[in-house]
């Protein structure tokens, strides 16, 4: 039997020593690896600035914040993700309003956006869903465009923005790309994890980035500066500045958060940096040799390149036609016995206590349900080597 993790982090020497180092350095929370860091994901992302907080989840948060969303307001997100993509609404005291996929795909319907958006409406949250950048951005911009009319500013900035600001959890998603636009790019903001499970890791770990299509809100400058005050007290002078002699003088100007990066993420992140491309070509690699084993299968798989968009090969999503989520389950149990460990994106979050309690109801998600249904995703990193790739190839296929 040959034992297949799920997704175990990839640490090699490289990564060991430069965490070391930041231990040896005399500084080790948020400093000059966090700031070197924030510019190599900047640059990766093409875009001006990124800011580097303690997790995407944060990143979100900080956004909803900064832009002014809260009470009285409703978020749009889609009911097949991850509980932060709609928890972060719920933090900032926003109301969730969840909408359906399109039937047959994994994604947000946009269309369904569109019914659901209010004069309450202050931002849609989409996701990247497996690490491709969600396919329906441009039609979302024609409707907040069409919608403005209904758009009731709370604040000076949603007022110069004038219309639903849209923001990606792209928390799977750091890398893709859809034509000449990185993830990152598209979105007015784009979220990265690099949770220990996602492609690129800090351990725990965010960023976000913003596009040119905000430009009117404030410089990049601004921006970053105030998501470095949102996320660090709302402390007028960091940490590494009041180092300098005999500056100890800092104000503090809203009771703010504490979710900052360390600089031993960043020095985890940096030397992961170093390595991505070679990780982004295995987990290509590895896609499309279990593309090429499942082709004439009844197996429905995840498309990672489609068209001029590519993924970042985070998760290999599969669906079994016909099979229920009870039999679905035996054979993840039946792999599990047999030493390869699946896992299931995503149980809908109508389906979960919180969001039940809130009055979701999963019988209003049909399309959500229908995916999640027979679905199993199976492993995909890097360190999984090709005869482990082999082996569950072959188990996989005699339920296929
Ligand atoms: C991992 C994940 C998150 C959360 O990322 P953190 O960095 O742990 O906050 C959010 N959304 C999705 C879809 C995720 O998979």
């Amino acid at each position: 039997m040959i034992q297949v993790k799920f997704s175990p982090p990839d640490i090699t020497e490289k990564e060991i020593q430069a965490v070391t180092e930041v231990l040896q350095s005399g500084w080790i929370t948020t400093g000059p690896k966090t700031k070197e860091f924030e510019q190599q994901v900047a640059q990766r992302c093409h875009t001006a600035r990124a800011a580097c907080l303690s997790s995407a989840t944060a990143c979100m948060v900080m956004t909803l914040r900064i832009m002014g969303i809260g009470p009285g307001d409703e978020v749009i997100t889609t009911a097949y993700t991850y509980t932060a993509s709609c928890s972060v609404i719920c933090h900032v005291g926003a109301v969730p309003v969840l909408v359906d996929t399109i039937p047959g795909s994994f994604e947000m319907d946009p269309e369904q956006v569109e019914k659901a958006i209010t004069e309450k409406t202050k931002a849609i949250i989409c996701v990247d869903l497996a690490g491709k950048i969600y396919s329906y951005y441009d039609r979302l911009y024609e409707i907040v465009e069409e919608k403005k009319a209904l758009f009731k500013p709370g604040n000076e900035r949603q007022a110069v923005l004038g219309r639903i600001m849209v923001m990606a959890d792209g928390a799977h998603a750091f890398g893709a790309f859809k034509k000449d636009k990185m993830c990152g790019q598209i979105a007015d903001f784009t979220c990265f994890s690099f949770h220990a499970v996602k492609n690129l890791t800090t351990a725990e770990g965010g960023a976000v980035t913003w596009s040119e299509k905000i430009g009117a809100i404030g410089s990049d400058e601004e921006l970053y500066e105030e998501y470095m005050l949102y996320s660090l007290h709302g402390q007028s002078k960091a940490a590494l500045e009041k180092t300098q002699a005999g500056a100890w003088e800092y104000d503090v100007i809203a009771p703010l958060y504490k979710c900052n990066m360390t600089d031993i993420q960043a020095a985890l992140g940096l030397a992961q940096l170093k390595r991505y491309d070679k990780i982004l070509e295995r987990r290509w690699e590895l896609i499309h040799r279990y593309d090429t084993a499942f082709a004439g299968k009844a197996l429905e798989v995840f498309c990672h390149h489609e068209g001029e968009s590519h993924s970042n090969g985070h998760l290999y999503l599969t669906r079994l036609p016909g099979k229920s989520r009870k039999e679905c389950n035996a054979i993840i149990a039946a792999l599990a016995e047999q030493g390869v460990i699946t896992n299931v994106h995503y149980k809908p979050l109508p389906l979960l206590t919180a969001y039940r309690k809130m009055g979701f109801d999963i019988a209003d998600y049909p399309n959500a349900y229908a995916q999640f249904e027979n679905e199993i995703t199976l492993p995909l990193y890097m360190c999984l080597t090709d005869e482990q790739q082999e082996y569950v190839i072959r188990l996989f296929s005699k339920y296929c």
